[in-house]
């Protein structure tokens, strides 16, 4: 699992400045946190502190590593959509090598475009998985695409005309392929989604496909259909294409084995062998191996580089199966990584106390080890847009014999909080004084709190049943997954036992927390949504089906109240114990589903609360939200690694920080880009 920022905008640093001003930044000298900004996107850099006290083994692991972690680019993509790859391709050739209309009005909206499809890695947003809407028009394309030289464009998918027709289809025609990721209810989820990890394959066919290989007597199942798409061959029988080499996906995976086999000569005989295993699993596609991979990488606590640089996350398949190629390489940040450690440390004190069914508890909490890391290099499904925390492996039962890994990333929140200063969020959408002084005062260790204990004790907590699988919640598994996590951060955060452990200096920081993820699950993150949609994405129907459900819950006793001020609505937590007492409550409950696998009451929770935007508030929050001029969602270039030579042998890395998005992106589909356009 990953998780994502709650508001991009948060921190525990705002300062207070009402008036936005988007040309004044507050930095450290030297260095500009933002590098470029275009529709609801703010484009980051971050720092990698520390870096130059590593063992030269360890730089170079990170090196090597790094470069395997940009060979996936192009995996990522074409499993976004079939098309992404021949519009990207054909979009960046008219923008190097097009002559005609780069004086016009329209480029503006054409480069904008582009600016989009690379930070989603495709044509729909990252987030809602909408297709985008071009600010650009055909006429506009045909111009561009006439004056660009044909040896420009791909020459793997068609003659320049069949290419221009499905690029222009896929652009301008908003009925094609309108959503990656279709969740509705009632509808064929396969069939309206544009992703590309089914083709031609009813829901019905795939779950089937699934449901018989799945063997309910297997304790230890493998993550079936997790590295194939599923299609049919010339007869019509549903056949998997395993990405592996030599099957879907080769040119770049061999790419990804090249560069972990180098780096593997510098890693520690632990790493070492899991790198092998790894790497063993990209040659066979074999998921026993991918199983074993996982086994003897959540066990190398004690290295100090790690690293995720494979098939990973399942959000983007609607049925929860098929994982996203991503990548994050890092190292130990061993100042903070001493909270995590006492964190993990109390494991199975917190696992006792939880307000959950004893049923549903594990008796023995084993290895959950948790740390705070300082990502290094971003690449696939990490990147741009880049999660604050991971807690994996991600099958079941790994984290239930072995544990699982849980990291905070703390450079990457470091950059949020930096760039996030004086931008007036606060002032605009908390109305009581002391919640903006807590929050100032403690958000900052509230958000890196909050991370710790969802990602290490949260989703390491709790059992299953004997029987249930864990698949059984289907689409509404992951955001009440998060929901999960979640609650079991928000319900510890305000614990006296993280005083007495030395972790939090005062209970607002609790307090901060909770007036802070009300505001946002209710409101603030629905500056992410575009007028009339609902909900999607996982993280954010758990917010929004925790805070609502609390709100809902706590009306009689006032805990949580809506004010309306001036015309501006707010919402204002009145008593924190109460809503303490909430959480646990909805902890139990959602803890009862997972465990016993209770899809109907799961989806009833979901539906009603996670789901359903109120137009009227929506409208407000997004004019109130605009009047600031913050964009809502933020992503990474990442820095550059250089060896320094003496003698034809490397004797150092040195880093470097990127100032241009544009110039990163062009250079990764230039000089990291593997596979064909058509796979
Ligand atoms: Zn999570």
């Amino acid at each position: 699992m990953k998780i994502t920022l709650p508001t991009v905008i948060m921190s525990a640093a705002i300062l207070s400045i009402t008036a936005c001003n988007r040309a004044q930044e507050p930095q450290e000298p030297g260095f500009s946190w933002t590098v470029d900004r275009f529709d609801d996107i703010k484009i980051l850099r971050y720092q990698v502190p520390e870096f130059d006290s590593l063992s030269l083994d360890d730089k170079m692991l990170v090196y090597y590593l790094s470069r395997a972690a940009l060979c996936g680019r192009d995996i990522l993509f074409d499993q976004n959509c079939r098309y992404n790859l021949p519009v990207r391709r054909t979009l960046e050739a008219m923008y190097e090598h097009g002559t005609t209309g780069r004086a016009s009005e329209e480029w503006a909206g054409f480069e904008k475009y582009l600016k989009k499809v690379w930070f989603a890695n495709g044509v729909h947003h990252h987030y809602s998985n909408d297709k985008f809407s071009p600010e650009f028009s055909p006429e506009f394309f045909d111009l561009l695409f006439n004056s660009t030289p044909q040896d420009r464009f791909p020459d793997d998918y068609g003659t320049p005309e069949e290419l221009a027709y499905i690029v222009k289809k896929v652009i301008f025609d908003p009925d094609f392929m309108p959503l990656r990721v279709n969740q509705q209810e009632g509808e064929d989820m396969l069939l309206t989604s544009a992703m590309n990890y089914y083709e031609g394959v009813t829901q019905q066919e795939a779950e089937q496909f699934y449901d018989r290989m799945a063997d309910p007597a297997d304790n230890t199942p493998v993550s079936y259909g997790l590295n194939s798409k599923l299609t049919k061959d010339q007869d019509g029988k549903l056949v998997e294409r395993v990405w592996k080499i030599g099957g879907m996906y080769s040119p770049a995976i061999e790419k990804i084995v090249y560069w972990l086999e180098k780096a593997s000569e510098h890693a520690n005989p632990v790493q070492r062998a899991a790198i092998e295993k790894l790497i063993s699993f990209y040659i066979t596609g074999d998921l026993e191996e991918f199983d074993q991979f996982n086994i003897m990488w959540v066990q190398d606590t004690l290295s100090m580089v790690d690293y995720v640089c494979c098939f990973t996350e399942v959000y983007g398949d609607p049925l929860g199966l098929k994982a996203s190629w991503e990548s994050m390489i890092n190292f130990r940040n061993n100042e903070a990584t001493r909270r995590t450690e006492i964190i993990s440390r109390n494991a199975q004190w917190f696992e006792d106390n939880s307000p959950i069914d004893p049923r549903f508890k594990k008796p023995e909490v084993k290895g959950v080890s948790a740390k705070v890391i300082t990502a290094a290099m971003l690449g696939g499904d990490c990147y741009p847009a880049t999660p604050i925390g991971v807690n994996l492996p991600n099958a079941d039962w790994i984290r239930r014999d072995y544990g699982s890994k849980s990291v905070t990333i703390q450079n990457i929140t470091d950059a949020y909080d930096q760039a996030a200063k004086g931008n007036g969020f606060l002032e605009e959408f908390m109305l009581r004084e002391e919640d903006r002084e807590r929050i100032e005062k403690y958000g900052s260790l509230a958000d890196n709190l909050h991370t710790d204990l969802h990602e290490c004790l949260g989703h390491g907590s709790g059992q299953l049943v004997p029987g249930v699988k864990g698949d059984e919640l289907k689409n509404y598994g992951s955001p009440l997954e998060e929901a999960r996590a979640d609650l079991f951060a928000l319900y510890y955060i305000a614990d006296p036992k993280l005083m007495e452990l030395g972790i939090v200096p005062s209970e607002d920081v609790a307090k901060a927390e909770y007036a802070r993820y009300i505001m946002n699950g209710m409101m603030t993150q629905l500056t992410r949504i575009q007028p009339g949609k609902n909900v999607e994405q996982a993280h954010m129907r758990n917010r929004k089906l925790i805070a609502e459900w609390c709100y809902e819950r706590g009306l009689p006793e006032n805990v949580i109240e809506k004010v309306v001020r001036d015309g501006k609505t707010y919402v204002v937590v009145n008593d924190f114990d109460k809503l303490r007492g909430l959480f646990a409550e909805l902890l139990r409950e959602v803890q009862r589903i997972k465990s016993t696998g209770d899809y109907q009451a799961g989806r009833a929770l979901v539906e009603k609360y996670g789901v359903q935007v109120d137009p009227a508030l929506h409208a407000e929050v997004l004019a109130r939200y605009s009047a600031l001029g913050i964009e809502p969602y933020s992503g990474f270039v990442n820095p550059v690694y250089n060896p320094v030579m003496e003698n034809g042998k490397i004797v150092d890395i040195q880093v470097e920080y990127t100032d241009s998005y544009v110039e990163q992106m062009l250079d990764y589909s230039r000089n990291w880009s593997y596979l064909p356009s058509k796979n």
